[in-house]
């Protein structure tokens, strides 16, 4: 295992490894087939900065307004003691919780709230009430889980554990994107899910490290989003043993980055160089032949989740990639893995082998229609 940190502290630089959140855990499953996404992760290259390095950064994620949207309506979600928010879990869970403790963990009773001591409260509730044999409900409110990453602990912060109602954990992800009859971005909705996953399994590693069943914790998700267009919350379940299984093999990937690590030239470095004043010196001509090294697998939706995402689509677009028009036409062109080749097919200076046949004449037709249109114009 030092071995193995050695090569990774290497390939990160003399800085220390960046952490993981909810998010950047979910992001894990979103292109496993990525190997230098893979070798970063594992190492904690910070890979925002290194996009900064670059000038390719990716701009924010989240408008100011639309977070300030979240925090206002988790605010409403959670207000009075958790009251709107155990009505909801009545609903959705068909339970009479009429009663139920609210435990917020962002006021521990200490002058120290950082996230040890919240982990050490959150804990500590989470075991008592575990191995209680009453019938404890209580919402545990900013509670901090841990979940191990490639070796290391991470901290988590859910939106809300609800636990013990009838004997199981539950995880409550709060989401202020909009279910308007019924019907949510199932982008967003996947996006929350797989964050959850990752809640739900650094829960059951507590529960396990105590030698208690981890299936206490559920694999259903409560989320709670707006009903329609109005601030109005509304609960459904969502299953995410799909999640719960994608990031388990991310996360076992993760520890056994050898194979990956072995594909790099020797001395390959991601390291910035950073002087005295805490400013990268790294020559990016240099820096870009390292990432050069690493295989990546570039898709458009890379933008949703990845700080290289920019750094990616520009490499892709220099080796003119089919995969920078996104999956449904690389599915769409399947064997054709360069745009030129595409148009010289399409405008027939190309020909086509003979599996190519079908695909050729379907790109001339389209050629032929998109000249007549330009023409008739
Ligand atoms: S942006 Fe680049 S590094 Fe990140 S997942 Fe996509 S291809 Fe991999």
């Amino acid at each position: 295992m030092s071995l193995l940190n050695d090569r990774l502290d290497a390939l990160r630089g003399p800085v220390p490894a960046k952490g993981h959140d909810a998010r950047t855990l979910a992001a894990l499953t979103a292109n496993p087939g990525c190997t230098r996404r893979a070798l970063m992760d594992a190492a904690g290259v910070d890979k925002d900065a290194i996009a900064v390095h670059l000038g390719k950064p990716r701009p924010l994620a989240a408008s100011s307004l639309a977070l300030r949207n979240g925090a206002i309506f988790e605010q409403k979600v959670k207000a009075d003691g958790g009251a709107e928010l155990l009505r909801l879990l009545r609903e959705v869970l068909g339970l009479p919780l009429n009663e139920a403790a609210h435990t917020d963990l962002a006021a521990v009773g200490t002058q120290d709230a950082s996230l040890q001591v919240r982990h050490a409260y959150t804990r500590t509730a989470i075991l008592e009430a575990a191995r209680s044999t009453g019938s404890v409900r209580t919402l545990l409110d900013h509670p901090i889980l841990q979940l191990t990453v490639a070796g290391h602990p991470v901290y988590l912060e859910p939106d809300v554990v609800a636990f013990q109602i009838d004997g199981v954990f539950h995880i409550i992800e709060i989401k202020s994107f909009a279910v308007v009859d019924g019907q949510a971005n199932p982008t967003k909705v996947a996006a929350a899910v797989t964050q959850a996953a990752a809640y739900i399994l650094a829960l059951r590693e507590l529960l396990q490290s105590e030698g208690i069943d981890a299936n206490l914790v559920s694999h259903n998700v409560i989320l709670i989003t707006p009903r329609n267009f109005s601030r109005t919350p509304t609960a459904s379940i969502v299953d995410a043993r799909k999640k719960i299984a994608a990031l388990t093999r991310q996360l076992n990937r993760l520890t056994h980055i050898e194979p990956l690590l072995d594909t790099l030239p020797r001395h390959t470095t991601f390291d910035l160089a950073y002087d005295q004043d805490e400013r990268p010196t790294r020559d990016t001509k240099e820096l870009n032949e390292a990432l050069q090294t690493a295989r990546t697998h570039y898709t458009p939706t890379c933008r949703h989740f990845c700080d290289l995402a920019y750094v990616c689509r520009s490499e892709a677009r220099d080796e003119d990639l089919i995969d920078v028009l996104g999956s449904d036409v690389r599915d769409d062109l399947g064997g054709v893995d360069h745009i030129t080749t595409a148009l010289s097919l399409a405008d027939g200076t190309r020909t086509p082998a003979p599996d190519q046949a079908d695909l050729a004449a379907a790109l001339q037709h389209a050629h032929a229609v998109r000249t007549h249109l330009r023409e008739s114009a």
